[in-house]
């Protein structure tokens, strides 16, 4: 029996599944949410609630764990580096603090000669009018986004004061690529030069919210190849220690662009459950915990379907499905419009 105690920060469907990913390796997990009604207190061993500012509670948590990981980026950066002084924060603090930023992770990406779309920095109206040349475009916050929150399409400077920005926030403005395609690649990087890489996979967006995922991707050797060159590029730059996801676009010109990196394990990545040897749950786990790493085998080709919003209602009356498919209920209390609550995997 491992003796570790694996302390999460997120409560929400990747908090869940890295628990679940963990107790398969006898390891223990407490989360922490500002959310009381996380769902991830469904599947972990005890469930903190506090605020991510609230130092006493913080302080708790981290007398509870060995080593703390989180689930979504928007952590507030003072408090991973706090708890970082209690307990190791993997990935490191710094990490996320690049990440968090869409402003600073770009500019990272940039300088290590890698792809972006091309982007300028929005701190109040007058700037957008010089930056015709990054238009048709879309505005979005630097900070907190996810989901396509905080993001404005715009096609054309007059179009801007009937948008009603909140110009108390900060934004890049990006320039808008002909997609061909989007993919992502998943990579765990347990330390230098070490490291287990999932095959890239594609992706399909509906109102910027992901929909629908499948291996392999219908895409080049080419890019199949510098997607995932460039991935480990980024891990290893990072000094990263866990899961990693990179998204991608593709234009019509098959250019290939880094669209962001998820420092955290990523929805694109569900699939990873039933089509590998190793999830990326598990994966992250091992690698922040220090286990062994396992070569990573891929089982089958898979699509994973997100239920998004009332769409979890079929498969919750109509639980029995057949061999290759498998369905995952994340026990959200309520259903609202573009949430997502579940996803459904099928292997191929
Ligand atoms: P989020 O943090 O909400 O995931 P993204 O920047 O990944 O934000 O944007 C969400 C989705 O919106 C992308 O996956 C893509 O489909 C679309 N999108 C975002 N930026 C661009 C762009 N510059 N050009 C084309 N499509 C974009
Ligand atoms: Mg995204």
């Amino acid at each position: 029996m491992s003796e570790i105690t694996l302390g999460i920060i997120g409560g929400g469907q990747l908090g869940s599944m890295l628990s679940v990913a963990a107790q398969k390796l006898n390891i223990k997990t407490v989360i922490y949410s500002d959310d009381k009604d996380a769902p991830a207190q469904n599947f972990c061993d005890e469930f903190i609630f506090g605020n991510y500012d609230d130092k006493n509670i913080l302080y708790s948590f981290a007398q509870k764990v060995d080593v703390i990981t989180y689930e979504f980026e928007n952590i507030p950066f003072e408090t991973l580096n706090e708890l970082n002084k209690l307990k190791t924060v993997l990935p490191k603090p710094s990490v996320n603090r690049i990440i968090q930023h869409r402003l600073a992770e770009k500019d990272f990406v940039n300088k290590l000669n890698i792809r972006t779309t091309r982007y300028a920095h929005v701190e109040n109206k007058k700037d957008i009018e010089p930056l015709e040349d990054f238009l048709p475009g879309i505005l979005k916050t630097t900070t907190m986004g996810y989901d396509g929150k905080g993001q404005y399409p715009i096609k054309s400077v007059d179009q801007i004061d009937s948008l009603n920005i909140d110009f108390s926030k900060e934004y890049i403005l990006e320039k808008l690529v002909r997609l061909k395609k989007e993919i992502s690649v998943i990579v765990t990087r347990f330390e230098s030069n070490r490291y287990e890489i999932y095959e890239p996979i594609e992706n399909s967006h509906q109102n910027q919210i992901l929909k629908y995922s499948k291996i392999p991707a219908d895409i080049s050797e080419k890019l199949f190849e510098q997607s995932k060159d460039w991935s480990i590029q980024i891990a290893e730059e990072l000094k990263y220690v866990g899961t990693l996801c990179v998204e991608f676009f593709i234009d019509r010109n098959e250019n290939l662009y880094v669209n962001e990196i998820a420092p955290r394990v990523h929805n694109s990545g569900h699939l990873t459950i039933n089509a590998y040897n190793v999830s990326q749950f598990e994966n992250h786990v091992r690698a922040v915990c220090s286990l062994e790493q396992i070569k990573l085998n891929k089982i089958s080709n898979a699509e994973m379907i997100n239920l998004i919003g009332d769409q979890i209602v079929y498969y919750r009356d109509n639980p029995k499905i057949s061999d290759n498919q498998f369905f995952f209920d994340y026990l959200k209390k309520e259903i609202k419009e573009k949430r997502k609550m579940g996803h459904l995997t099928i292997l191929k």
